[in-house]
């Protein structure tokens, strides 16, 4: 049996992060995770170069079943404190767009920059550890996996979401929850591709394609890209909004977001009334997306001076709110996030503690807490681990 002060369970960005600031504090602290190396989600985050914050953070940017739950240990360590950090160890980073910053060359940066941090505390990492259960004694828990025990006095929960199995993902930090009592808010995928309804399959042919939208459901609005994609609808837009719908409702699109139809074709109407109906669209939207439009006889083919009232409204419903209904989600083999997990409510803001557990915490994506796209879950990665650290520090 090995001992520790600190287990934390799981490799990712926020176990990695509380395991480097209790090893500088001088805690002996161990890390197990499944996987054969540290940090895999964050390898593959931002397309290889790790969006690993954002310039502007909020409580607004996070979805939790307690909206203030974030607030405390966001503003304890915030985006600056990263930027700073990353600057320590001279890794070179942009602003893409919206505030989010990515690394110049690659996310490995990232996941080296937590290792060096775990180093200087002298963290011990135990990889291929997958653990198995968890016990609670009087003073100490007792943490097993196939082939080791560990007995430590605090123990960080740091297992993450569900989606992407592939890169270790388990439900191991939900049962841990349950089995003290603690209740989970349901999972489900999140930052996540909508799926085509069999009747809108037809727009599989525009897959590829991508266009300016403004996309609402549940008093959120995101504009963006939104991609056509052979499944569905995919592109920052709509993961953003994937976040805000509920299964079952619509999302409304705007795909002309910077101008009114009506005022455009009554413009033309004046100057041009003999052009056709799809040789104007072509000029704000794809050819093909036009031409699936006339295919499926969604919109009339006729010359702009023909067209009635009625079908101005029609085309001012049609272009700027179109009611999509997905047919679902791609699933958690996609998804960035998984929204929902181990209640707010049963945790301390301050400290990641559970409340009704004492030494037992829980950070990062297991919690129920889900940040939009950009940069946003990373930072709850390093706030929430902080936060935790301080705590055990502190006690
Ligand atoms: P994770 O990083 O998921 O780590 C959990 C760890 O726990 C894993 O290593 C897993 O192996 C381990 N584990 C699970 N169960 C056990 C067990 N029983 N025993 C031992 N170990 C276990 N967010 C951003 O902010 N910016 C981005 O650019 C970005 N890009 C992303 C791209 C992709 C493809 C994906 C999937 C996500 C992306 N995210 C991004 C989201 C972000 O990666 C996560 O929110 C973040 O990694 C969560 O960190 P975590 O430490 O809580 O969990």
């Amino acid at each position: 049996m090995q001992k520790f002060d600190t287990i934390i369970i799981g490799a990712g960005a926020a176990g990695l992060f509380c395991a480097a600031q209790l090893g500088q504090a001088g805690k002996k602290v161990a890390v197990l995770d499944s996987g054969k190396k540290i940090g895999r989600k964050i390898l593959m985050s931002g397309g290889g170069f790790c969006n690993f914050t954002n310039l502007e953070i909020g409580a607004g940017n996070y979805l939790s079943q307690n909206p203030h739950f974030v607030k405390s240990a966001l503003s304890r360590y915030t985006q600056w404190d990263f930027i700073a950090l990353v600057a320590s160890y001279g890794i070179r980073y942009h602003e893409k767009e919206l505030g989010q910053l990515f690394c110049d060359e690659s996310s490995q940066q990232i996941v080296d920059l937590l290792q060096a941090e775990c180093d200087k505390g002298n963290v011990e990492i135990f990889l291929r550890q997958a653990v198995i259960s968890v016990e609670k004694f009087a003073k100490d828990f007792k943490i097993s996996t196939a082939s080791e025990e560990f007995q430590a006095e605090h123990l960080v929960i740091a297992t993450g979401g569900l989606s992407m199995p592939a890169l270790g993902a388990s439900p191991f930090g939900y049962q841990i929850a349950e089995q003290f009592g603690i209740p989970v808010v349901a999972p489900r995928a999140s930052l996540v591709p909508f799926t085509w309804k069999e009747s809108d399959k037809f727009f599989t042919e525009l897959s590829g394609i991508a266009i300016p939208i403004t996309v609402s459901a549940n008093g959120k609005s995101f504009s963006n890209q939104m991609l056509f994609t052979h499944r569905g609808l995919s592109g920052p837009a709509i993961l953003q909004i994937s976040n805000y719908w509920e299964l079952g409702g619509t999302v409304e699109i705007d795909l002309l977001p910077s101008n009114s139809i009506v005022d455009m074709l009554n413009e033309f109407r004046q100057s041009s009334a003999k052009l056709q109906l799809k040789t104007v669209l072509a000029r704000y939207f794809p050819k093909k997306l036009v031409d699936i439009w006339l295919d499926q006889k969604l919109l009339a083919d006729k010359v702009i001076a023909d067209l009635s009232k009625k079908e101005l409204t029609f085309l001012e419903q049609f272009i700027h709110h179109w009611q999509f209904l997905p047919n679902g989600t791609e699933g958690y083999r996609t998804a960035e996030v998984t929204k929902g997990g181990v209640d707010t409510n049963y945790i301390s803001s301050k400290t990641m503690e559970a409340k009704n557990v004492e030494r037992l915490y829980f950070i990062g994506e297991v919690l129920d807490v889900t940040g939009w796209l950009g940069g946003y879950n990373f930072q709850w990665a390093w706030s929430s681990a902080f936060a935790c650290a301080a705590g055990i520090i502190e006690k």
